[in-house]
This record gives C-alpha cells, structure tokens and sequence, in this order.
C-alpha cells in the first residue's frame, strides 16, 4: 500500500512542484513591463481582474501621457479613474495610484530608488502602510520591482496548494507564504519564476473547474488522483 499523501510537503515536494512547473511551461518572463514604475502600476492595477483588462488600463495611462509617477500626482483622481476604468474597482486604484504618487513625491523628492533600496522588510512595511496596498500587492513590489525574495501568494496559489491537499498552518497570507519561503531558498530570481509558473498553471490548467486530465501534476496531486481515469497515488520526489 502506496503511504498517504503529504499534507505538510517536504522541502523536495516544494522543489518538484516548481520543477514540473518549469519543466511544463518554460520561463515566463516576468514582469510584463519595461521598469519598477510599470511594475507598481501593473500590481496596483491587477488586483482582482485579469491581465488584458490591466494592458488596457496601462494603455490609456501612456496614451493619456501619465507614464511617471509625478504625472499621476499632477492628475486629478477622476480623470485617473476614468482613464484605468478597464481595470475594474477603478475608483479605489486611482485613489492607491495616487497614495502611491504621493510618497514618491512628497516623500521621497522623486526618488523611487530610495525606497526600493531599503532592506526588504523595512521596505514591505512601508508599502503595506500605503492605503489600500495589501500583502499581495506588496510582495509584487518587492519581488518584481524591487528584485527582493519575497514569495507572493495568490488566488491561484492558494487553488493549486488546496488542491495539491497541501495543508498551511492556517488561512492567512503569511501561512501559505511560509509553505513555500520556509522550504526554499530565498532567492529572488526563484521566487519570480515560481509565482508565474504557479499562474500560468492555474489560469490555463488548475483553473475553476480544473483540467485533471492534463495536468503534469495529476499524480502528486490529492484532487488530482481522484480525478476520472486516475487511480494511483505517488510520492512527489
Ligand atoms: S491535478 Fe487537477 S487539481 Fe491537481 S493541480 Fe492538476 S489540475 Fe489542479
């Protein structure tokens, strides 16, 4: 008889996943953008909808010639939300825009740098105290922007961790973060990859109603391995 499946995975089940992931899909090539000022923008703009609607908006910002985080600040937050209207919630992301613009400027005298420089905790604490930067925007941040590791957890990492019958200590953000920082090494460029691997995963095979079938994960898997057509169980390393 096969043992159970893992519901705390090993450092190597953390590792197998990412290399299946990879294996798969190949580098994703993350972030979609040209710099740290795209970046934030882009993390602000993403919460809850999808990529094309956040192009759109990004679109309209460079169209418009609001492409600096001093042209956001001179914008009056109306216009702002009209112009990333595509982006959904745009009322609540021009006023985080506008946070955003406000500490650069007024803060920092223009300087983004300064603030990406700092220490990576120091720097996550600041960003989470800009209004309406949550966890998730913050660790997009610091990894993509800043190029510091700090492992982001989303929507779709949650789904594929459930599903994998992987169990965090609790619910909250920091609990499925620490499935992953504790069990790798912290590195930036590790943690970039895995995070988009992780999405592209989700978005095209463990979507809502998953594709089982076609997964390279469907034999580590516990939603997997009871999906149609699937009996065993194995060990993920
Ligand atoms: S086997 Fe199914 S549930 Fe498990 S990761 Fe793959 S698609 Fe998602």
């Amino acid at each position: 008889m096969r043992p159970p499946f893992p519901t705390t995975p090993t450092h190597s089940c953390v590792r197998s996943l990412y290399d299946r992931l990879y294996a798969t899909y190949g580098p994703q090539h993350w972030w979609p953008g040209d710099g740290p000022f795209d970046v934030i923008v882009g993390a602000i703009l993403t919460q809850n909808t999808n990529w094309r609607n956040v192009e759109k908006a990004l679109d309209a910002l460079r169209n418009a010639d609001i492409w600096s985080f001093k042209a956001i600040h001179g914008t009056e937050r109306d216009d702002l939300a009209d112009l990333i209207r595509p982006s959904g919630y745009f009322n609540q992301k021009a006023r985080k825009l506008h946070e955003f613009a406000a500490l650069v400027e007024n803060d920092l005298n223009g300087n983004l740098d300064q603030l990406l420089d700092l220490p990576m905790d120091d720097l996550r604490t600041i960003l989470l105290g800009i209004w309406g930067v949550g966890e998730e925007t913050a660790d997009d941040i610091v990894l993509y922007a800043a190029d510091k590791p700090s492992f982001v957890i989303d929507t779709y990492t949650r789904r594929i961790v459930d599903r994998l019958g992987w169990r965090p200590q609790g619910v909250r953000y920091r609990d499925y973060q620490s499935l992953f920082t504790e069990r790798l090494p912290s590195d930036a460029t590790l943690f970039n990859e895995y995070h988009a691997l992780l999405d592209e995963h989700a978005s095209t095979v463990c979507r809502p109603t998953p594709r089982c079938n076609q997964c390279c994960l469907q034999d580590i898997c516990a939603t997997g391995t009871n999906a149609p057509s699937q009996s065993g169980r194995a060990q993920c390393a």
